[in-house]
């Protein structure tokens, strides 16, 4: 491991900027996993109004702070105070995790990356050579989309109920891979032919837990069906599945993991996972 920067004092200082962030369930998460790790420092909340973006930024900065999470409504206005962009947040055109190294602020994502980390730790064995269809076009799906092209897919469809952003999307990564987008009108058929669906979209989100974003009848039986939605932890389209035989994935992992990634890139140790999912869940119910 490379030496960490900015131990101050041997204290890091660690927050997440986002509004509204009284709900976060990072601060629990993260504190959860110094704790664990051993490593002195803490992960505070902070509230920062839009019009404060640049000002909280240079804050941070100033007070020697050695990164932050980066959370609605800021992750893409961030980009402009960056010094240097990984790869990942070039492609998304979005930020999630910044380091300050130096005085240069560096912005990561690591939200689809985290994404895959989950699915392939905990619901399949490779993306290599699947058909994979991911449902909805929004900002979760632009993170997904690019991470999952990374593990070379035979094919990736998007589906989505306004057409034109599935569509858009799809080119944006091209690049990258065999990417298409289209209507959520075309899911029977295009459902019948996968071996892997993520549903992106918030159907199905607390209070609307009676909802699925596509007819459980279009899910072929025995395939891998993922929902970002971790609230509730398994969404209607998960039990409905599972009642297919199969193999289910929640939302979870993915915000456990795109914490994980985020602590290495902060701290270089490996990030105590299953301590953090643990202090999630706890707060689930505190
Ligand atoms: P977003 O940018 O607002 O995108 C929402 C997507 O959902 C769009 O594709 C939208 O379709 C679709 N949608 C919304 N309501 C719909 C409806 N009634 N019927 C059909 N489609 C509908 O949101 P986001 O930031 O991508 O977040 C999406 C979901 O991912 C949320 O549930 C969020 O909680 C979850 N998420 C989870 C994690 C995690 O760590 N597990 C991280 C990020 C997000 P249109 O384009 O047609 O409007």
């Amino acid at each position: 491991t490379t030496e960490v920067t900015r131990p101050v004092n041997g204290y890091y200082l660690l927050g997440v900027i986002g509004n509204p962030i009284a709900h976060s369930k990072s601060p629990a998460m993260h504190n959860a996993a110094l704790l664990e790790a051993g490593v002195q420092g803490a992960y505070v909340p902070l509230h920062v109004e839009p019009e404060n973006l640049q000002a909280a930024v240079m804050g941070m900065k100033a007070m020697n702070f050695r990164g932050f999470n980066v959370t609605i409504p800021h992750k893409v206005d961030i980009l402009s105070y960056m010094d240097e962009l990984d790869e990942s947040a070039r492609f998304i055109g979005a930020v999630n995790t910044v380091v300050i190294e130096h005085d240069r602020l560096i912005g990561y994502n690591t939200d689809g990356v985290g994404y895959v980390r989950s699915l392939k730790e905990e619901a399949v064995s490779t993306i290599e050579g699947m058909h994979v269809v991911v449902i909805g076009a929004g900002g979760a799906a632009r993170g997904i989309v690019y991470a999952l092209l990374l593990e070379q897919p035979q094919s990736l469809t998007i589906l989505n109920r306004t057409a034109e952003k599935a569509e858009e999307l799809a080119k944006d990564f091209k690049v990258l891979g065999n990417v298409n987008g289209y209507s959520i009108d075309s899911a029977e058929q295009v459902l019948a032919q996968a071996d892997i669906v993520i549903n992106t979209t918030s159907v199905g989100m607390h209070p609307h837990t009676d909802q699925t974003p596509v007819s459980i009848h279009h899910i072929p039986e025995g395939i891998v069906v993922s929902d970002l939605i971790y609230n509730p932890l398994e969404t209607k389209l998960l039990t409905d599945s599972k009642h297919k035989n199969c193999i289910i994935h929640g939302g979870l992992g993915m915000f456990v993991y795109q914490g994980a990634i985020a602590f290495e890139h902060w701290l270089h140790v490996q990030a105590p996972v299953e301590a953090m999912r643990r202090a999630v869940l706890a707060s689930f119910t505190s």
